[in-house]
């Protein structure tokens, strides 16, 4: 799989329907439409606590983050 122009795209390129998240890798995630179950690699947004790369295509806190947040609450 081509790694080298990844854009930011969320929904199948093949079909239009809604991705998800099968494997955060680095900067990038690996997303597999509802639909079709077509692959795809689109950007991680950063996590706005560490500047990490999130493991997700929409925007919030890392994984890590996100238990923090919930141990202050
Ligand atoms: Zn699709
Ligand atoms: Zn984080």
């Amino acid at each position: 799989m081509n790694i080298q122009n990844v854009k930011p795209v969320t929904k199948c390129p093949r079909c239009k329907g809604d991705g998800f998240v099968i494997a955060p890798r680095e900067n990038l995630v690996m997303l597999e439409c509802e639909e079709c179950a077509h692959m795809w690699l689109t950007h991680s947004k950063i996590c706005p606590d560490c500047k990490q790369p999130n493991g997700y295509f929409v925007d919030g806190p890392c994984r890590p983050c996100y238990s923090v947040r919930k141990q202050l609450l």
